[in-house]
């Protein structure tokens, strides 16, 4: 099974995202490795969003960004 980003569930098996942590890609990371914080990558994932859905809006895009981030492991709330 491949690994997938704990944080936007990108495949780390492809090489533009793998970065220097095992369980985040690249663009959840800074150069260290370290997870970027929530707004961080809730912006990125944002910003991807509104890259392939057409016609949504900034605040679609934040709140389907909100959305996809609950489902995943580095921001599950418990
Ligand atoms: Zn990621």
């Amino acid at each position: 099974m491949a690994k997938c980003c704990l944080s936007c569930s990108m495949p780390l098996d492809s090489p533009e995202a793998q970065g220097p942590s095992k369980h985040y890609c690249k663009y959840c990371t800074d150069a260290k490795g370290n997870l970027k914080s929530r707004e961080e990558v809730k912006a990125g994932i944002a910003m991807w969003l509104s890259s392939w859905q057409e016609g949504i809006t900034e605040k679609q895009s934040q709140e389907r960004a909100e959305h996809f981030m609950q489902a995943m492991p580095a921001w599950a709330e418990d």
